[in-house]
């Protein structure tokens, strides 16, 4: 398999595409030809593992990586992944909880698969890889906790200063000597636009050998499409219905993946995409012009993003606003009603929701009638509860259990810089950061 760029330079092997990470024109890799999949063909896959097997394997094609593949799997999905219904009364519903990684959110499952691959590609104690990644929250822990400690591997790690939650600001600054923790004072925009200009520095780059691992790599965007293929395939064997997906979406990495799958000849019904009040998406959809925006803060601050860039990837494979909105749907919910939510799911199912998790039961539950009810429907729970504490115990008037794994990042010391949200200042920090 080759990687194209949506912006047109020349296509790349696999291995390219995942150090690269951005295509050198600026664009993002996708796959040259989408593989089309019969169901049959996953006759023998029944766990997520087997699924990712079948899946991944004309990615891997001409892949230096080829014959790893079934460890870089089996590093990557060592975590349930389960399907937990919610009601069947009326209308099928069901939870998938993409939250049993290391840090509690569905980025572990993208970063640890990419870690895999970019250690085995590219570790070299004698000159690390440094991966740049801007987090608005959730990337940053996961990408630290993948690449922790690899040998050849460094991370430097730039969010938001006091715009992560407490727990997420400690799972992005706790970290080994192969991880800097930079507290830009910014946005995670500010973030986002330092990363690019670091890697458009040549003689920095050249120093520090950089890669990305943000939702832009092609090494984050497969393994992410392997849970909506097992988690479909699954529904589909015991209830002969396509489920149809509601994701929270900001910089619609997920949601990308799943429409991939879908692509990939899934049995996936209709996909949703929830946003917060970052609503560019869904204004595009609904006939206005593609034009990025400051992104707003909201409660669910892992969705706060006013330019999403996985959307350069949507529109070069899914064309206009118009053949998009045949193929997706969106919708946006707000701060108050994502607080109504997590009250409500408390009451009616018993289960504390993260606030990113309450944009979809929101947009599940205002469904048509008729829409809710006629399709079975699988909300991607993207991040546990207990990350979000300070937003969630408030309003369901009690404590959130903390899941083991983060427990025991919780209990590690926090190590960090702040830095001004200029690439003078990155660049310094980088060239005096890293202990060795
Ligand atoms: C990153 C994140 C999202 C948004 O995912 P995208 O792939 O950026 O659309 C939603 N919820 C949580 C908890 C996240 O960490």
């Amino acid at each position: 398999m080759r990687y194209r760029s949506t912006r047109g330079a020349p296509a790349v092997g696999l291995d390219e595409a995942l150090i690269q990470g951005i295509a050198p024109d600026g664009g993002l890799f996708l796959p040259e030809q989408i593989p089309n999949f019969a169901l049959e063909q996953f006759d023998d896959a029944v766990s997520i593992t087997d699924v990712a097997g079948v899946m991944l394997a004309p990615f891997f094609e001409h892949s230096t990586l080829r014959d790893d593949l079934r460890a870089i799997i089996d590093e990557t999905f060592y975590f349930d992944i389960p399907v937990v219904k919610l009601t069947s009364e009326p209308g099928w519903c069901g939870l998938l909880e993409l939250f049993h990684g290391p840090t509690a959110a569905f980025k572990d499952v993208g970063a640890g698969f990419l870690a895999a691959c970019l250690t085995r590609l590219e570790g070299n104690p004698e000159s690390p890889l440094t991966i740049l990644v801007a987090t608005s929250g959730d990337t940053g822990g996961a990408v630290a906790a993948a690449f922790n400690e690899r040998s050849g591997m460094r991370v430097a790690v730039l969010y938001p200063d006091g715009r992560v939650s407490e727990r997420q600001a400690h799972q992005l600054t706790c970290w080994g000597d192969n991880v800097l923790s930079l507290a830009v004072s910014g946005s995670f925009d500010d973030c986002q636009a330092l990363v690019k200009a670091a890697m458009a520095d040549r003689s920095l780059a050249a120093r520090h050998r950089f890669s990305s691992a943000n939702s832009i790599n092609i090494g984050r965007l497969l393994p992410q499409a392997i849970y909506y293929a097992h988690s479909s395939l699954v529904h589909w064997r015991e209830r002969q219905q396509q489920p149809s997906y509601i994701v929270p979406t900001g910089n619609l990495g997920n949601a990308f993946a799943c429409y991939l799958a879908r692509e990939m000849g899934m049995p996936i019904g209709e996909i949703v995409l929830a946003t917060n009040e970052n609503r560019l998406i869904v204004d595009f959809l609904d006939g206005a012009d593609w034009a990025p925006r400051a992104s707003i803060q909201t409660l669910a601050s892992a969705m706060d993003v006013g330019n999403p860039s996985n959307m350069e990837r949507l529109r070069a494979t899914g064309g206009d606003a118009a053949a998009i909105g045949r193929k997706v749907r969106a919708a946006s919910v707000s701060d108050r009603q994502i607080e109504e939510e997590i009250g409500r799911n408390f009451t009616e199912f018993g289960f504390a929701t993260c606030p990113h998790t309450a944009t979809a039961t929101y947009v599940w539950r205002h469904l048509d009638r008729e829409d809710r009810e006629n399709r079975d429907w699988i909300l991607a729970a993207t991040a546990h509860a207990a990350k979000f504490e300070q937003i969630v115990e408030p309003i369901i008037g009690q404590a959130v259990p903390v899941p083991d794994e983060l427990a025991a990042i919780l209990a590690r010391q926090r190590r960090f810089t702040v830095i001004a949200p200029e690439l003078d200042a990155l660049a310094n920090a980088l060239d005096r950061g890293f202990v060795d």
